[in-house]
């Protein structure tokens, strides 16, 4: 079923995914590979965050970023 996009939103990101660890979105496209820092103790050695599930697109709306711009 497709969702209702306000009209507001006029970009988005792809590759926010869900940690299956500490349950946040993070954002899992770092040419490097990073992965953030999870703070589960369940984390891998690594301490990144491990995905889980969907790949998510987060919407925005970047005519007015926060300081200005
Ligand atoms: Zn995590």
């Amino acid at each position: 079923m497709p969702a209702p996009i306000p009209n507001k939103v006029n970009a988005w990101q792809e590759h926010w995914r869900f940690c299956r660890n500490c349950f946040s979105l993070f954002w899992n496209n770092e040419p490097n590979g990073n992965k953030g820092f999870c703070a589960s103790p369940n984390a891998p050695a690594s301490k990144g965050h491990v995905a889980a599930g969907w790949d998510f697109y987060v919407a925005a709306d970047t005519t007015n970023p926060p300081g200005g711009g």
